[in-house]
């Protein structure tokens, strides 16, 4: 852990375990209460200093940081591989995707502009500043151990704000590297904290401080809704990155093939998890079969294994518990009628948490898959007839975060983009995360959004100076 500009450890120890082989391979420190509370100390005297350099200066150092980790990403990529388990080019895309939001934010920063309000008396002036909220505290989860870290401190950070993080204890290897390199980078002490270990523990530490003004959290509705709850009694501000259960519609006027591509880039990417992956597909009737064969024909081309070996593009699940959810809702949908287009098996000869890419075919709505989030290799296929019938069914859910289309019909795509209830929606597009854009969901799936100016103005108070003249 690093906690005030120094590396510290526990006697207790957390096992970090290989996804693709089920071999623990490293252990870190099992922090709790003291250590969290250590690091908000750190956090908060360090601030002091910190929300005084100029948006310039702090700029400097974020890009010193992104160049270290531009360097290290080959590294830093295989690493995650060994504690993720998603392929190498894709761990060192989610480390270029992790450093974009250094880059982008270092520059934001400069452009946190005031305003300057006409008074109603001509004795009097409105001046409008925004000032950093102070400590905020990331919690992040596992399915990105470096962008999730990099899309909440580096706009933080930009903003003027010091931080104290919790990363998954699943993934703490990647985190504890890049806040290595946050260090080397010269980022002063305290500035920047990580504590590992005990998420309950932590999360209730740092919700009690009154000092921690702002909580960012990405991880599962579940412990979002507590945090929140939490956070009410020092009333921080809150931004939540929850559940997904992102629909995938395919119409009788999309290009077939940029549709199949679309959706194995959004379905398959981290095996399925990411709380933005196409979780329930709806192809219009008129083009199913057309639609089916060449998507299946193109999920034959997956190779699951080990992401450290070449040509891998399927890794393993995070865990057991993962490959269960998948296999469950397997089953009830089998069972309820569905038929297995390809896979539909877990991958026996192979030590860690393997399922096969699997498509589901004659997928109704009353089925388990079509009402919560999967996060594995798992694609149901449903089918629809008209526009209204399926904006409809896409926003029958609690969740709101991603959404996708496929049209060339201008009109139609527009009309079913607007119906859609989501804050992301991808037209034509497979994979719309992108540092300059507000990523965030509507209704369950969240609150506030990463990335891009609004991203920042989540660091950010809002001060009135009314000033009266003589
Ligand atoms: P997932 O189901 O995807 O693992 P979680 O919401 O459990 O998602 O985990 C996301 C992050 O939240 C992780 O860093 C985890 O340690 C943390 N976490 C889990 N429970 C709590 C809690 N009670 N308080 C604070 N953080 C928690």
């Amino acid at each position: 852990m690093y906690i005030d500009g120094e590396w510290t450890d526990t006697i207790e120890k957390i096992d970090v375990v290989n996804p693709a082989t089920n071999e623990k391979f490293a252990t870190v420190p099992n922090g709790g209460t003291q250590e969290a509370i250590k690091a908000v100390d750190a956090a908060h005297e360090a601030f002091k200093n910190w929300s005084k350099l100029t948006a310039a200066e702090r700029g400097d150092y974020l890009m010193k940081w992104h160049q270290l980790i531009d360097q290290a990403k080959d590294e830093i990529g295989a690493l995650m591989t060994k504690e993720q388990g998603k392929p190498l080019q894709e761990a060192i895309g989610e480390v270029n995707y992790a450093n974009s939001f250094i880059s982008w934010y270092a520059e934001e920063g400069k452009r946190i502009y005031g305003e300057t309000i006409p008074a109603s008396d001509s004795k009097k002036r409105i001046l409008v500043q925004k000032q950093p909220v102070g400590v905020i505290a990331a919690i992040t989860p596992w399915n990105f151990p470096a962008a999730m870290i990099t899309r909440k401190v580096a706009p933080a950070l930009a903003a003027g704000c010091t931080a104290v993080i919790k990363p998954a204890e699943l993934t703490p290897l990647t985190a504890l590297k890049i806040v290595e390199l946050a260090e080397q980078a010269g980022i002063p002490k305290g500035v920047i904290n990580i504590v590992t270990g005990d998420a309950k523990a932590i999360g209730e530490a740092w919700m009690k401080d009154g000092r921690v003004r702002k909580i960012s959290f990405t991880g599962s509705t579940e412990v979002g809704k507590l945090l929140m709850r939490q956070a009410a009694d020092t009333v921080k501000k809150v931004s939540l990155e929850l559940g997904g259960h992102a629909p995938f519609i395919v119409t009788e006027n999309a290009n077939i093939e940029k549709a199949v591509q679309g959706l194995i880039a959004s379905k398959y990417r981290n095996a399925g998890q990411t709380c933005v992956c196409a979780n329930r597909i709806y192809v219009h009737g008129a083009i199913i079969d057309a639609f089916v064969d060449a998507f299946t024909k193109a999920v034959a081309e997956f190779k699951v294994g080990n992401g450290l070996e070449e040509g891998v593009n399927i890794g393993p699940l995070i865990d057991e518990r993962a490959v269960n959810k998948v296999v469950a809702q397997l089953k009830d949908a089998t069972e309820k009628g569905a038929k297995v287009a390809i896979g539909g098996n877990k991958v026996e000869d192979l030590k860690g948490f393997f399922i096969e890419p699997t498509v589901l075919v004659d997928v109704t709505d009353d089925m388990l898959c079509m009402n919560e989030e999967t996060f594995g290799p798992l694609a149901p296929i449903a089918t629809f007839q008209t526009v209204e019938e399926v904006i409809e069914r896409a926003n029958n859910t609690p969740y709101g975060l991603a959404a996708y289309v496929f049209s060339e019909n201008i009109s139609e795509a527009v009309q079913i983009s607007e119906g859609l209830e989501y804050g992301i929606v991808g037209l034509n597009d497979g994979l719309p995360s992108v540092a300059q854009a507000p990523f965030g969901g509507y209704k369950q799936s969240g609150l506030g959004r990463e990335g891009g100016h609004y991203g920042i103005e989540e660091y950010l108070e809002v001060k009135y100076i009314s000033i009266g003249l003589s």
